[in-house]
């Protein structure tokens, strides 16, 4: 899954999974570029969300950590975008930094939509309330740290149901690759790690996770190979 974070980036995506069979896009405006969700933005992602290899509309939701859009313009790009993606029929891969309490809020106040909050690194208290919302936490390299005994909690506790799994390429290698670049190949130290972590087998979580993105990403052709 190749996802975009502003208009140029989300036609690359597209572009790349015009080019590659097993490759698709998730098309949507980064709090980070919530300032240029103009109405002409809206219109050319409301017509991206027809292609069929976009299955999904992201990264969209709030960064109050590095704030480069005000909170309020990041709201309100967060919100029509819901509604895009809620007219297209798509899930949505959420962003959210420094504002699991806001996000969550704005979800209970419009309606979460499915999807899935990727790099999760909210509470466990926070992961319960999202995954009561119907949504998914994608898990990246950030679970093989040592400083992230927080986040392995909330692996050990999460609904295998609810689990997927990411690399956030180029960045977040995981361990024993931590500070590399990072590409689709290194998630299967994530997928290791979760399985120890859960203490199941990599090809049950590798099964499970692949599962879920198949139901959730449905124009997705997913082909489950073990
Ligand atoms: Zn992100």
């Amino acid at each position: 899954m190749v996802v975009g974070y502003d208009l140029p980036s989300s036609l690359l995506a597209v572009q790349l999974a015009e080019e590659h069979h097993d490759v698709w896009a998730a098309v949507g405006i980064h709090p980070h570029d919530a300032a240029s969700f103009d109405a002409a933005t809206a219109d050319q992602v409301a017509v991206l969300l027809g292609h069929e290899k976009v299955v999904a509309v992201g990264e969209i939701g709030l960064d109050f950590f590095r704030e480069h859009s005000p909170s309020e313009v990041q709201q309100d790009a967060l919100v029509r975008q819901l509604k895009l993606a809620a007219n297209a029929g798509l899930p949505v891969i959420f962003h959210c930094r420094n504002a699991y309490p806001e996000l969550i809020s704005v979800l209970r106040e419009v309606g979460a939509p499915e999807g899935i909050m990727h790099c999760w690194a909210g509470t466990l208290d926070e992961a319960e309330r999202v995954v009561e919302m119907g949504l998914h936490l994608g898990i990246g390299g950030v679970v093989t740290f040592k400083n992230a005994d927080a986040l392995r909690e909330v692996v050990r506790w999460a609904p295998g149901v609810r689990l997927v799994l990411e690399t956030d390429a180029p960045y977040l290698a995981p361990a024993p690759m931590r500070g590399k670049q990072n590409e689709p190949a290194l998630i299967v130290h994530v997928a290791a790690k979760v399985a120890e972590i859960r203490g199941r087998l990599i090809e049950e979580v590798a099964l499970q996770t692949s599962r879920n993105a198949s139901y959730l990403f449905s124009r997705m052709e997913l082909r489950l190979e073990f």
